[in-house]
Parts: C-alpha cells; sequence; structure tokens
C-alpha cells in the first residue's frame, strides 16, 4: 500500500471548515497527483443529503476556493465522494458507516488505509474515537489507521488529559495528528531550515549573543461570528497554548539528531520541559491581558452580540517566557496576541545583543550609538526574512547607520505555496507528525498556562484596555519597558 491508496471518513462534513479548507486541498492534492486512484471520501453529518447533493456541497466549496469545478478532473474527483447522514451520538448507527466504509475500500482499493478526520465540535472528539474502536470501523487488514482532530485540544490541562486518555483507549500516538495550522505555514516550517541550515545563525542562536526574542500574531478582526466559542476560551487558551507555544519551541528546541518526526518531537518536549512554570507571583508580573474598547460606531467587545456584558475574556495577551536551560536562561522570550489590532501579520524579531563596545559613539560628536542586529521572520501576510546589520552610509565622516538584507517570497512563487491544510493532509497521508502536537507537547503546554489563567482567575481586571487598531493595552509596551527593551514592531 501506498500513501496515495487512502480512504477518508470526514466527520463534520457540511461543515465550515471542511467546506472552506479540506475540500479545497484535497482536490490540490489531487491535481498534483499526491492523491491517487484509490482516493475515496465518506462524508458524514447531521445534513440529510444524498451523494449528489454532498458531490454538490463539496463542488461549490471548490468554485469558493477559486477553481474550476466543471472540469473532467473536477467530475472524477467528485465523483469519489459519498456520504451518510449519521448522528455521531448515536452509537448504533456506526455499523452503518462501517459497512459503507468497507464496501467503499474493496470498490477502490483502498488496502485498509483509513484517515478518521474529526471537523466538529470538541465535546464530540472523545466519544467518536471510542465508537471507532468499539463499533469496528478500524481497518484489520494491514493498512493504516490514523486520526486527525482539529483544535482546541482540551481547555486546560486536566480536560485534555482526560481527551488524551480516551483517545489513547482508540488510537496509539502515532496515529493521532493533532491539528495545529500554524505548523503548516511556510515560514514557521522555514524556522528549522534557517536555524539548522546556517551557521551564521546557528552559531548565535543562544544567550551569549541573542538579547531576546519576540512573536506578534497580530489579528484585526473583533470576534465576528465565533463570539460565543471565543468567550469560553480568550487569547491564552485560543491562541497562546498552542500556536505560540508551538512556534516557542522550535525557536528555543536543540538541533535534532535527525529531521525525523520523532527526533524534533524529542527536541520540542525537550524545550518545552525547560520553559519556566510561574509561581503566583511571577504569573501576575510577567502575563499582561487586555479586552478591547469601542472605536467609533463598533462596539467594545462586552456589546458584541453573544458576548455576556461583564464578560472577563481577555481579547489579548502578551508576556514573557523564560527558559531555564544551558542555551537560553536570562535571554526572555516576549510573545503577544489579540484582537483589534494594528494589523493581521505574524511575524518573529530575533533581537541580537549590541557589540560589547562601540567604538564609533563618541559622546561629544553626537553619533547615533549602534542600532541592534534583527532577523525578523515574516510569517504572513507576505512571507520572508530580514537581517538588520550595521553599516556605514556614505555621507561625510563617519557615522552608520542599520540597513536590512530582505528576502521575501515573491507573489508568483507565494500562490504556488500550498495552503497550510494541504501540507498538513500529505503529512497525515505520509504519517508524517513533524508539523503535529504530539501529546506530550500539549501536556506542558497546558501546564504553563494553566498558571497563568489560574492567577488571573483571582482577580478582577479593569477592562476594557485598549484601543481598537493600536497594539493592545499600555502595559504591554510596560512589559519589556521594565526590562530596558521594546517591542521591535510598535506604532
Ligand atoms: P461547524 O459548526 O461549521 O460544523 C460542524 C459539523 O459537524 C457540521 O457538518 C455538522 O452537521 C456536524 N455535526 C454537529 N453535530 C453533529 C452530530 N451530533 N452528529 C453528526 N454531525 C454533527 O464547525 P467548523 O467550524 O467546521 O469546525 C470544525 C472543527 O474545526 C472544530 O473542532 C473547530 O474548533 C475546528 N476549527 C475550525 C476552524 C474554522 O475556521 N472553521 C478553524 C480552526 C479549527
Amino acid at each position: 500500500a501506498t500513501e496515495r491508496d487512502a480512504e477518508f471518513l470526514m466527520f463534520g462534513a457540511t461543515g465550515d471548515l471542511a467546506k472552506r479548507k479540506l475540500y479545497p486541498s484535497l482536490y490540490n492534492l489531487y491535481q498534483k497527483g499526491t492523491l491517487g486512484t484509490h482516493f475515496v471520501l465518506l462524508g458524514t453529518s447531521r445534513a440529510k443529503l444524498n451523494d449528489d447533493e454532498f458531490r454538490d456541497v463539496v463542488k461549490q466549496s471548490l468554485v469558493h476556493a477559486g477553481e474550476k469545478a466543471d472540469t473532467k478532473e473536477a467530475a472524477e474527483f467528485l465523483s469519489r465522494f459519498y456520504y451518510v447522514q449519521h448522528d455521531v451520538t448515536d452509537k448504533a448507527h456506526y455499523s452503518v458507516l462501517r459497512d459503507r466504509l468497507n464496501e467503499l475500500d474493496k470498490k477502490y482499493k483502498a488496502n485498509g488505509n483509513r484517515i478518521f478526520y474529526l471537523s466538529m465540535a470538541p465535546q464530540f472528539f472523545g466519544p467518536v474515537a471510542g465508537y471507532i474502536k468499539t463499533e469496528g470501523l478500524q481497518s484489520t487488514n494491514g493498512g493504516f489507521n490514523r486520526l486527525v482532530i482539529e483544535k482546541p485540544f482540551g481547555r486546560d490541562f486536566e480536560s485534555a488529559k482526560k481527551l488524551n486518555d480516551e483517545l489513547s483507549k482508540s488510537f496509539d500516538e502515532n496515529q493521532i495528528f493533532r491539528i495545529d495550522h500554524y505548523l503548516g505555514k511556510e515560514m514557521i516550517q522555514n524556522i528549522m531550515a534557517l536555524r539548522f541550515g546556517n551557521t551564521v545563525l546557528e552559531s548565535l542562536w543562544n544567550n551569549r549573543y541573542i538579547d531576546n526574542i519576540q512573536v506578534t500574531l497580530a489579528e484585526k478582526l473583533g470576534v465576528e461570528e465565533r463570539a460565543g466559542y471565543y468567550d469560553n476560551s480568550g487569547a491564552l487558551r485560543d491562541m497562546v497554548q498552542n500556536h505560540i507555544m508551538q512556534i516557542v519551541s522550535l525557536l528555543a528546541m536543540e538541533q535534532p539528531v535527525a529531521f525525523l518526526d520523532s527526533d524534533i518531537r524529542t527536541e520540542k518536549v525537550k524545550a518545552l520541559r525547560s520553559l519556566r512554570v510561574y509561581d503566583v507571583a511571577e504569573a501576575a508580573t510577567n502575563f499582561i491581558r487586555g479586552q478591547y474598547g469601542s472605536y467609533g460606531d463598533e462596539p467594545d467587545y462586552r456589546h458584541e452580540d453573544d458576548v455576556p456584558r461583564d464578560s472577563n475574556t481577555e481579547t489579548f495577551v502578551a508576556g514573557k517566557l523564560l527558559f531555564d536551560n544551558y542555551r537560553w536562561s536570562g535571554t526572555p522570550f516576549y510573545i503577544r496576541t489579540g484582537k483589534k489590532l494594528a494589523g493581521k501579520f505574524t511575524r518573529i524579531d530575533v533581537v541580537f545583543k549590541k557589540p560589547l563596545v562601540d567604538i564609533f559613539a563618541f559622546p561629544q560628536s553626537g553619533e547615533k550609538p549602534l542600532s541592534a542586529n534583527v532577523l525578523t521572520i515574516f510569517v504572513e501576510p507576505n512571507a520572508g526574512f530580514s537581517l538588520q546589520l550595521n553599516a556605514k552610509n556614505n555621507e561625510p565622516g563617519f557615522q552608520t547607520e542599520p540597513v536590512n538584507l530582505t528576502y521575501m517570497i515573491d507573489q508568483a512563487h507565494s500562490d504556488q505555496t500550498p495552503e497550510p491544510y494541504e501540507r498538513l493532509l500529505h503529512d497525515v497521508l505520509k504519517g508524517d507528525g513533524t508539523n503535529f502536537s504530539s501529546w506530550s507537547e500539549v501536556a506542558y503546554s497546558w501546564k504553563f498556562v494553566d498558571q497563568i489563567r489560574r492567577v488571573w482567575d483571582l482577580s478582577e481586571p479593569d477592562f476594557p484596555n485598549y484601543t481598537p487598531y493600536s497594539m493592545g493595552p499600555a502595559s504591554a509596551h510596560e512589559l519589556l519597558e521594565r526590562d530596558h527593551r521594546e517591542w521591535v514592531y510598535h506604532l
């Protein structure tokens, strides 16, 4: 059996994520030949549809993604989609899914390779995974059985552990693919290439030469239609525990023995283990939170639809992370993320230490002191990186100024860059867990984040505390100012 021979069982097949991301990504893989003649997908959800109606749903999703869906190739792709209406809480009905899976497996010679994709609300992850096993949906003829699950993975360590214990009854850790779509992004995957492919970076990648590292995930939109979900979660759980912790672990980890998922996981887990879990006093000083106020006609967070008027949910968080290990002791990682900020972008700024002696600075001459070298990794919207160095300018006298060596992926190439979900689905087909979160990573992240949450829950925040389309509350600025630093990106 090759990776191309796979049968998908898509739970939540009529949902937003499946339509917006998963079907267009599968179509791209199909067009590139990654999914071969043995590909078949059985969709299931509560909606009452027959196969043809379901194919139409998928077709519309391709059209929506800008594909020409009237071609022979598209028709061929769509002919591989089948549908069964099913309530996932109804145990008895799993036999219908099982029989249909077996039939389609035979018809398409999928060799018993099964990918179970849970694109539905998290409360169903545990029970569905359980029924997949107990009701005999896994193949037993030597093919692979893989489970793909969406975020969020729990809402604290306890619930994540409970969920993981449930999943473990049906799937081994190496069969579970926990999606973190940031890990599918071009420049996040490039962190390892930049670090371990370049002596000029990796030899300086430690506390002797790096002053601090800053990670910013900024969103311009407010909560929009997802307020019900978001108000139960907040920025710390929704963004820090998963995406930011994953990015930070890639920045902080030691060099893996080989470029293999198991070796990479080992190093990420080691990094997260050395992240200092704060006590009450440290959590209170090293993390700050925010909630956006009103702006013109736009309501403040507490007046958004579906948000309680007294909500203390944070729409912004900034924090300082400390790794207690030889490489990083003394070099903080500052992180921030929030809604209704000055723009929609993700970037990483690695700030190097200034030369110990600035021989160009003559106090009486008014020369500007040297700037720090900064490596900025632009993750989105544009992908690339830039290294800020000091050079002499060509004016009379001798003055230095910062110049940038910049590499940006141009538009033509970025149009060809696969979408995160396309890469991640391809990885699932290959059985490569590099770009997914392992249970240990999830567990350490929650233990860190839980401590912040616990401390926050002890006191009433003074919300709202930031103006929309700024870079968050003043306390985010003060967090670095206290350490005699500033955010590289500021307004
Ligand atoms: P959705 O609400 O749009 O879709 C849910 C799907 O589940 C629908 O097909 C619905 O029919 C089905 N469903 C609900 N209850 C069911 C039941 N009892 N039995 C059978 N089917 C049932 O959700 P979504 O936005 O597509 O999200 C799916 C998952 O992806 C969630 O875990 C979410 O957190 C995650 N996620 C979504 C996005 C996104 O952009 N939409 C982004 C990241 C993660």
